[in-house]
């Protein structure tokens, strides 16, 4: 990068800003135009001064602007923002969560290694290590989120990879982050944290002594169901330098248009997610108190087993909850068909509030036994509370639960 071309404004001065500035401010980038938002730089490549220039970035180990599959401004400008209000020294953005989670354990897994991962986790992670990386002699034990001597119990003198969603889907189940680094740590292996569902606005897995952590930017780091993305976070050692090296070859990367649109959604991270937080808590009470509904999956809710760990852990409760209503599947279905506001579809960490059935789609391939070891009823039904006014919301959940 060209001193003069590009600078990052800001980040020196931000130092210990708090989480809401940083939101806004760290990783901003301004050109020679001195544009006040943020640029999109949408070129495949970055041109040398010199021969001798362009020799120079290509022997160096992370080097500045060259080829957008090793680096751009403007994915690094995510990047930087991501990183800072996670409190890790280096992020690197990939074209999805998958690729982030791939990313991830392609750097960290060899041949011959271990994984302990919670029992509850996205489908697709789950098929990542059942069918991919066991094809690699990578073998995996799957444990009880809730349940530590359960995880240190599978561990085995070659685990390498504690892995966990913290809080799960659909049933919001969270794993002791602080007792998990700890027991991972006690065994020479690193802890990684999808910090999918709470993000770094209400929980920060690495201060709590985690390794790693991963997202899908799809989520709520956009917010607004715009674009596909991931990202891991950590160290300048472990993320800048050894996942960065597998990065640059393997090409998960993030494009500059849907970085610049994740750099954005960060901008209001901190005062979505209070919201989200806020209409989920008063939903997920309402929810509570309806006859036709046996119980509700919140951990705001005192009656949660996990109510306490979560306030030590997560500076809030989040903007995900289900609950499971009397009568099964026909009776959740009828919830789902009777809203008219409520968008049905399987996304979540949007503004608008999403509905979904989790047995019959986004665990619709798990056995009877699997699901029901997870937890996921005929009768569950998954909301990602949105941004409307909660009013509205519940008029329409009541459609369906009045019938
Ligand atoms: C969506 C999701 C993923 C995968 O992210 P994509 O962006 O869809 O690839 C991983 N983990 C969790 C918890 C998710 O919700």
């Amino acid at each position: 990068m060209s001193e003069d071309c590009q600078s990052s404004d800001s980040d020196s001065q931000l130092g210990s800003a708090h989480l809401e500035t940083q939101a806004v401010r760290a990783g901003k980038r301004t050109t020679h135009e001195r544009e006040h938002s943020d640029a999109i730089m949408l070129s495949s490549s970055f041109m040398f001064d010199s021969a001798e220039d362009a020799s120079g970035l290509f022997q160096q180990g992370e080097p500045g602007n060259m080829y957008s599959r090793f680096n751009n401004p403007t994915v690094r400008a995510f990047e930087d923002r991501l990183a800072a209000l996670e409190g890790g020294e280096r992020a690197i953005a990939t074209a999805s969560g998958m690729s982030a989670i791939t990313l991830l354990m392609l750097t960290v897994l060899e041949s011959g290694d271990h994984v302990v991962a919670a029992k509850t986790m996205f489908g697709s992670t789950l098929t990542l290590l059942s069918k991919v990386l066991s094809k690699f002699g990578i073998t995996y034990t799957v444990v009880d989120i809730d349940c530590l001597d359960a995880w240190e119990k599978a561990i085995q003198p070659n685990t390498r990879l504690l892995f966990l969603e913290s809080p799960t889907n659909p049933c919001i189940s969270i794993g002791d982050i602080r007792g998990l680094s700890a027991l991972a740590h006690q065994h020479n292996a690193l802890l990684a944290v999808d910090n999918c569902f709470c993000t770094p606005a209400l929980q920060r897995p690495l201060a709590l002594g985690a390794d790693v952590v991963t997202h899908s930017a799809t989520k709520f780091l956009d917010g607004q169901g715009r674009a596909i993305g991931g990202a891991i976070v950590g160290s300048q050692a472990l993320i800048g330098e050894q996942a960065y090296t597998l990065q640059r070859t393997l090409g998960f990367t993030m494009g500059a248009f849907e970085a610049w649109i994740f750099q954005k959604g960060l901008e209001t991270l901190p005062i979505r997610m209070a919201k989200h937080c806020e209409n989920a808590q008063a939903l997920a009470e309402w929810l509570s108190a309806q006859p036709a509904v046996n119980y509700v999956n919140y951990l705001g809710l005192t009656s949660h087993p996990q109510h306490e760990l979560a306030k030590t852990q997560q500076s809030g409760f989040g903007g995900v909850l289900s609950f499971e209503v009397n009568g099964g599947r026909e009776a959740a279905w009828q919830v789902i068909d009777a809203v008219e506001m409520i968008s049905r579809t399987a996304n979540l960490g949007d503004t608008r509030t999403t509905i979904t059935h989790p047995a019959t789609t986004t665990h619709g391939r798990l056995t009877d036994e699997q699901r029901a070891a997870a937890g996921i009823s005929e009768g569950l039904i998954r909301v990602s509370v949105g941004l409307e006014h909660v009013d509205d919301i519940q008029q329409d959940l009541q459609k369906g639960l009045s019938i």
